[in-house]
């Protein structure tokens, strides 16, 4: 039986009772192609790119990744620690129903820490 070859570009096999981390699918760019959670989201709502060349695209749109920022109000979650995170997250617009549904269930703890990190205001 052969062993199969552990790949830290794919995390590929999986290893049991480790986490893993989006690494920007090293392997799709380099054939060209955009990642799987771009290409098979039936919304839209990840944009992918390179943000030394300031563009963005969905697959469906290509904008510029600092306009895209700016106009989104695109936020990164714990920025504060320094690891400069490359992802960021765009507030949700056009909401087919209420936060609010959410959070039952949770503290008012978990809530307002739900709010800060989504920068949900009232
Ligand atoms: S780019 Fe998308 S598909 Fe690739 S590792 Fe990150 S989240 Fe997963």
């Amino acid at each position: 039986m052969k062993a199969s070859v552990y790949s830290p570009e794919t995390g590929s096999p999986p290893r049991i009772g480790t986490v893993s981390k989006c690494d920007f699918c090293p392997d799709m760019v380099r054939k060209g192609e955009l990642p799987s959670c771009v290409t098979s989201c039936p919304n839209g709502v990840y944009y992918y790119g390179d943000r030394n060349e300031d563009a963005v695209t969905n697959g469906t749109e290509t904008v510029r990744f600092s306009e895209l920022l700016e106009s989104r109000a695109a936020y990164r979650f714990m920025e504060e620690l320094g690891t400069e995170p490359s992802v960021y997250y765009l507030p949700a617009v056009d909401r087919a129903f209420e936060y609010q549904v959410g959070f039952e269930g949770l503290s008012d703890e978990e809530i307002a820490l739900y709010k800060k990190e989504a920068r949900i205001t009232e």
